[in-house]
């Protein structure tokens, strides 16, 4: 099976469009997603069609849990606060209500992997050096915890972390390691790694593949309609360069 595994779409449907057109020509059967699914960007509604129309399964992340209503932006920055007041009021209740009903992860989708939002034991954790890794591999779940929430693509192991060096095509491939492993497959609608392409993978569990992708898409028109809706120019200016 080929699961297209996505996170922190973050309310860009500019960029999941051109994400889930390249995985169409990839290939792939389902598709699973490690939430914030809005936030910061100009099309939460959107975003949260396409998704439904993918019959993605989905897991809450902390922007999606604070938009929805069920908790307050309290640790949010100026401008991301500003996008919470935004979004909420552009999203219709039921969409407000499809928010707050999303699972809450670790959810296991098949018996060798889960998805969480920032770790196993906490939404809103950051796993971002090893040894913030190793204190999630130490804990017992599945092979593979599929993860989010830094927007950063990579793979962790006990030993080692690897970030995907992509070919001219976009994409980079590892061979899935026998060990536990965290994998991100980085931010569709904001990555932060320094590469503004749209981040997603492709978790090929016959081949034992992982098959990371990188996707160029119109970053201008999304922060022209940024612009329009008045969010805060701190995040539109930051889509070019991926930081
Ligand atoms: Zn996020």
């Amino acid at each position: 099976m080929r699961y297209l595994v996505l996170s922190d779409i973050h309310s860009n449907i500019e960029a999941l469009e051109a994400s889930v057109r390249r995985a169409k020509e990839a290939g792939y059967e389902q598709v699973v997603c490690c939430g914030d699914v809005v936030g910061y960007g100009p099309s939460p509604v959107e975003v949260m069609d396409m998704l439904q129309e993918l019959q993605a399964t989905i897991i809450r992340g902390n922007h999606d849990r604070v938009i929805s209503g069920l908790d307050e932006p309290t640790h949010f920055n100026v401008a991301a606060r500003r996008a919470v007041d935004w979004t909420r009021q552009q999203l219709p209740v039921e969409y407000q209500h499809r928010l707050a009903e999303l699972r809450v992860g670790p959810l296991t989708v098949t018996e060798k992997a889960r998805l969480v939002h920032g770790s196993a034991r906490d939404e809103d954790e950051y796993v971002v050096t090893q040894h913030d890794a190793l204190v999630n591999l130490g804990l017992s779940g599945p092979q593979i915890t599929f993860f989010g929430h830094t927007h950063e693509p990579g793979v962790f192991t006990r030993t080692l972390y690897w970030r995907p060096s992509y070919e001219s095509d976009g994409t980079a491939r590892l061979r899935i390691p026998s060990d536990k492993v965290l994998v991100n497959p980085g931010s569709i609608g904001q990555p932060r790694d320094g590469d503004p392409r749209a981040s997603f993978l492709i978790w090929d569990d016959t081949e034992e593949l992982f098959e990371f992708h990188r996707v160029e898409y119109d970053v201008a028109s999304t922060q022209a309609r940024m612009r329009e809706a008045q969010l805060p120019e701190f995040l539109a200016s930051r889509l070019i360069f991926g930081r």
